[in-house]
């Protein structure tokens, strides 16, 4: 049976090691580059960048963690207050655009957000868990793909807002992570990034690294307070 994937994803994707076109054959994704095949399960293709072929127990280290903590579980009130607050603040930066990137989606409350409101959200996480979990719950004008954010599957300038919520202060290379977002932000577009920390030297570099970028294209910065 052939999987089904969204037009707008398939329009979007790319190869995560060298960028060139995925092609959806039956229940995966072949490169018209180098020929890598990726797999698609439950919906979710599996877009992990890999130069061994170990990468099944890469996937299922960050599989663990999401086994760990459930995204998708209720949080205390005051947890679920601190949350909504910064969803809304997220929104407000986000601007109109029909095509929204969530990097690190977690219980992928945008694409909740966003359902049946024609605007179209593809959600990216290390985890085949929370994605394949979301896609069940939000079927709607939605995608999800798992992959590895300094080697995001897609094409260069494909997403018009870009969210990465609370990841910045994870990822080993913040510099790195935010000129791969920008490669794949459309000219004029919003990216928000928010984080909880606000004094490590890295994210400070990383912020010095948007700066530079901005002077080619508009973006949102956004601190969390
Ligand atoms: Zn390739």
């Amino acid at each position: 049976m052939t999987t089904q994937l969204d037009p707008r994803l398939l329009e979007s994707l790319a190869c995560p090691h060298c960028k060139s076109r995925l092609v959806l054959s039956s229940d995966q994704l072949q490169c018209q580059g180098c020929g890598r095949v990726f797999p698609i399960e439950r919906g979710v293709p599996l877009l992990i960048e890999s130069h061994t072929d170990d990468h099944f127990d890469y996937l299922q280290h960050y599989q663990k963690d999401a086994e760990i903590f459930d995204y998708f579980q209720e949080r205390p009130s005051g947890t679920a207050h601190e949350e909504r607050r910064l969803a809304e603040y997220i929104l407000d930066e986000l601007g109109g655009s029909d095509s929204i990137l969530d990097v690190g989606c977690g219980s992928a409350w945008v694409a909740k957000h966003f359902q049946g409101s024609g605007r179209f959200v593809c959600s990216l996480d290390a985890t085949l868990i929370n994605t394949a979990k979301a896609i069940e719950r939000y079927p709607k004008n939605y995608a999800a793909v798992v992959a590895v954010a300094f080697h995001l599957p897609f094409s260069d300038r494909a997403f018009g807002s870009i969210i990465a919520s609370e990841i910045i202060e994870h990822v080993v290379d913040p510099a790195a992570f935010v000129a791969e977002l920008f490669r794949v932000l459309k000219p004029g577009g919003s990216l928000v990034i928010t984080t909880p920390t606000k004094n490590s030297f890295d994210i400070h570099f990383a912020f010095t690294a948007i700066r530079t970028l901005r002077s080619t294209r508009t973006f949102t910065r956004s601190m969390r307070r």
